[in-house]
């Protein structure tokens, strides 16, 4: 088995090797060469402690050196160098309590989680194998390095790490593995948001969104995302739809572009159904207004788990137009993006898409057909460069000014009821035009709009 290492990474390896230590490239950089995938990033394991490291390199970073890890930066790249490493005693679930080093390479690939993730190469020595990671690349298997209750005992993130990589790579989750996440994968409410955070969207930007139903089915969205039970509970009885809330929310995912933001409004698009759902005398299931209540969840859940304020902004913003029709006009879809966000609606459009697709087909060709003249709507607007913002109106509040009136909030008022205006009549967006309305609106509310 021969890996291509980077120049760099075999640089580092030579010092430490020519220096009497041992190195190696280590971990996911290994899975992913004997996959044919791209590494994210090349980590190195060696014997050398990390003050030894520290005295082989000029240019070094203490990144997590209590945890034996040093970043050594080559040019502009940085490489995590982390000394051999026992994990100690664990608190249930939790951090390791205390960092304990080896000089065996071994014991550093038997802390870590799965056998995948547990192969070391240098060209010395080649590939180092202890646990079978080879063969379970082979046949698509995740399997946890040891005994899989112990190793989700000691850090029970490992138990989403493990849907996580199996939605990455597609492979399977070895029967032993399954059974101890099933059991312990309540564990998971010992662990931090922020790692919750980190694999949840790995999982969801992954090529297979969809192997969510995995961790429903393991128990672990009871845990971390209860709201999507829910909507695994929730039937729709309704022509529009074959499935119940939660495997359309699944096939929403599958069908939606790679983006983050994407990927989490199609997974919370729907979630306020299960909380609006009334059904009618003929036994129809409606579920008036979810898109709203829809929206106030998903800020409840990015909030809890510690998303940063701009990918909730967005993905709120999405969740809540996902179910906008404007009629087919221009005057309607100008109206509709302004009040969107221009910038939001060609993502909101593709949710749209995708959710779509997540429906029954007995509808669908009347749906894309709509879509794809929404589309074509829209590209005329921006083609013919139409007003749809305050910031594209002919006017600003320094020519309102200008023209007499008083700064202060009136001003925006004015701008909005100009837009508004503009929004009606695309060809009336002109300085003067705008300044002799302005006026008329004036006129017509002395004391104020
Ligand atoms: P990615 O491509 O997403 O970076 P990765 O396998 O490199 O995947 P990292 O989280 O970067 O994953 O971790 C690097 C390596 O450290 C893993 O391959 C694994 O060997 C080990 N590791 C990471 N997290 C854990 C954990 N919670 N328990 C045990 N070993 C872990
Ligand atoms: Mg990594």
């Amino acid at each position: 088995m021969e890996i291509r290492l980077p120049e760099n990474v075999k640089k580092i390896i030579d010092v430490l090797e020519s220096n009497g230590y041992e190195g190696y490239a280590v971990g996911g950089c290994v899975r992913d060469s004997i996959l044919g995938r791209r590494p994210n990033d090349w980590d190195i394991t060696t014997s050398a402690s990390p003050l030894q490291v520290k005295h082989l390199f000029p240019r070094t970073v203490d990144t997590g050196i209590q945890h034996g890890t040093v970043t050594v930066l080559m040019g502009k790249e940085g490489y995590e160098v982390t000394t051999y490493r026992l994990d100690g005693e664990y608190e249930d679930g939790r951090h390791p309590k205390e960092v304990l080093f080896t000089s065996s390479l071994t014991e550093d690939l038997r802390r870590r989680d799965f056998t995948i993730n547990a192969m070391a190469y240098n060209e010395s020595r080649g590939l180092v194998d202890v646990f079978g990671g080879r063969e379970d690349i082979k046949n698509g298997v995740i399997r946890c390095v040891g005994e899989p209750e112990e190793r989700f005992g000691e850090d029970a993130l490992r138990i989403l790490r493990a849907v996580r990589f199996s939605a990455q790579l597609g492979f399977t989750v070895e029967e032993k593995t399954a059974e101890a996440i099933r059991k312990l994968a309540a564990n998971l409410n010992y662990i931090s948001a922020e790692r919750i955070q980190t694999e949840l969207v790995k999982l969801l930007i992954s090529p297979h969104p969809d192997y969510l139903r995995l961790a429903w089915e393991y128990g672990i969205t009871a845990v971390i995302l209860p709201e999507f039970d829910r909507a695994m509970e929730t039937e729709q009885n309704n022509p529009h739809h074959c499935w119940n809330v939660g495997i359309h929310t699944l096939e929403t995912l599958r069908n939606v572009e790679n983006d983050k933001c994407l990927r989490l409004a199609a997974l919370f698009h729907d979630l306020g159904k299960p909380l609006v759902r009334t059904t009618d005398e003929q036994g129809v299931d409606h579920f008036y207004g979810h898109a709203k209540v829809g929206c106030e969840l998903a800020s409840d859940i990015l909030h809890r788990l510690k998303f940063d304020n701009d990918t909730i902004h967005k993905v709120k913003i999405y969740v809540n137009y996902h179910d906008v029709r404007p009629e087919l006009t221009e005057k309607s879809v100008r109206k509709a993006v302004s009040r969107i966000g221009a910038d939001h609606f060609s993502q909101i459009w593709k949710l749209k898409m995708a959710d779509t697709l997540a429906q029954s087909p007995a509808w669908q060709p009347v749906k894309k057909e709509y879509l794809y003249r929404l589309d074509g709507i829209y590209q005329e607007i921006r083609k013919k460069k139409q007003c749809l913002t305050v910031k594209e109106l002919a006017v600003n509040g320094r020519d309102l000014i200008a023209d007499g009136m008083q700064p202060g909030k009136e001003l925006g008022y004015m701008l909005n009821a100009l837009l508004e205006f503009v929004l009606e009549n695309p060809d009336c967006n002109e300085k003067e035009t705008l300044l002799i309305r302005s006026r008329q609106i004036r006129i017509n509310h002395p004391d104020g709009m």
